[in-house]
């Protein structure tokens, strides 16, 4: 549909209140017989109301109708110029209808932020609630050892250095989340540099698996490559970050795994990319758990992880590690049969 310019409604509205004042004044002369103007200077009668009208009309619009549109577009945008977007010479029938699509717009980003806003803070309290639940039993434990010992345990030689090896247990506990926060926090704050170099991811994932052979040890896991690569995979990555995620999921895999399970690395080539996967065979995770698997806290068996020491942020901080390399990472399980974490990382 065409487009009506200021210039054409005021011209046409003018015209139409000149013709009925004309009239008007025309119809009183007729009914009162009286001669206000005369007949021969109607013309000039309606010429002179046309000319105020447009006046009138032109700063009517321009001045009351469009100033008001002002405010409602600095309120939008804020801006410096939010009237930037509205075309002078556009009538205010497309103002209108501009201005609404524009409020509409705006509208529904804000329910989107305040939607997003619900969202964090619902989760604000959630991330509170599960940090202060994740350090009571701890400190709760060595507040009580200390107390024991202080009420005279020290001095007694059968419990004293048992009661101290349990409360530095704690605080040892007490450490590790808040070293785990820690790392998140500084993921997430973007206050790490990845330090991005070219390295072996095969030699690396070796490097991991050293450190925790006496894990494996104990639990009576096998602990090896699927297919022992026979050359270098050199990445582009950060390689102490990349050795935290290998530990983490190694580390998992021999916790929650079966004893005389295995664990097993692979690597896959994806076009510029390798994919990492470490499989084991232990008890598998429930499918229904899948999708919240690496979210801070989040723990299938809530007892047996915490008795596995774990601090429930091993998972999130894989992920916050891997996706800060602009990769991904994901999980594939079944109960009884076991479960498949894998990552990318770029070809270097
Ligand atoms: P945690 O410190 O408790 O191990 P994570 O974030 O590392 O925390 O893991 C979250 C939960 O996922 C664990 O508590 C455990 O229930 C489950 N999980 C992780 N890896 C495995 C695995 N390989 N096999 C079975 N369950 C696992």
């Amino acid at each position: 549909m065409r487009k009506a310019t200021v210039f054409q409604i005021i011209i046409v509205s003018s015209v139409l209140i000149s013709v009925l004042l004309t009239l008007l004044l025309f119809i009183v002369q007729y009914l009162t017989e009286a001669e206000f103007i005369e007949e021969s200077l109607l013309f000039l009668f309606f010429f002179s109301a046309f000319i105020i009208s447009a006046i009138i009309i032109y700063f009517f619009v321009y001045g009351v109708f469009n100033e008001k549109l002002k405010v409602i577009y600095r309120i939008i945008y804020n801006t410096k110029n939010p009237y930037k977007n509205l075309n002078k010479n556009e009538i205010a029938i497309d103002a209108f209808k501009k201005t609404f699509k524009e409020v509409s717009e705006w509208s529904s980003e804000n329910k989107k932020a305040f939607e997003r806003l619900k969202y964090l803070e619902e989760f604000r309290r959630e991330f509170v609630g599960n940090i202060a639940h994740e350090l009571k039993t701890p400190v709760f434990t060595v507040q009580g050892y200390l107390l024991t010992l202080l009420d005279g345990g020290l001095e007694d030689s059968e419990i004293n250095r048992k009661f101290l090896e349990r409360a530095y247990k704690g605080v040892d506990r007490m450490t590790k989340i808040i070293e785990d926060l820690d790392v998140i926090n500084q993921i997430e704050s973007e206050k790490i540099n990845l330090n991005t170099t070219k390295f072996d991811i095969v030699d690396l994932a070796k490097e991991v698996m050293d450190e925790l052979e006496i894990l494996s040890k104990e639990k009576n896991i096998s602990l090896v490559f699927d297919k022992a690569p026979s050359s270098k995979i050199l990445v582009k990555a950060d390689r102490r970050r990349i050795s935290q995620v290998l530990l983490n999921l190694i580390s998992n895999s021999l916790h929650y795994g079966k004893e005389n399970g295995f664990t097993k690395i692979r690597f896959y080539d994806i076009d510029n990319q390798v994919l990492v996967e470490v499989a084991d065979n232990g008890p598998g995770i429930d499918e229904k758990h899948l999708p919240r698997l690496f979210e801070r806290f989040y723990r299938v068996d809530k007892s047996r992880a915490r008795n596995e020491g774990g601090t429930g942020l091993g998972l999130a901080i894989v992920k916050h590690i891997v996706e800060a390399h602009g990769q991904s990472v994901k999980v594939r399980s079944t109960l009884e049969v076991g479960s498949t974490f894998s990552f990318t990382l770029p070809r270097a």
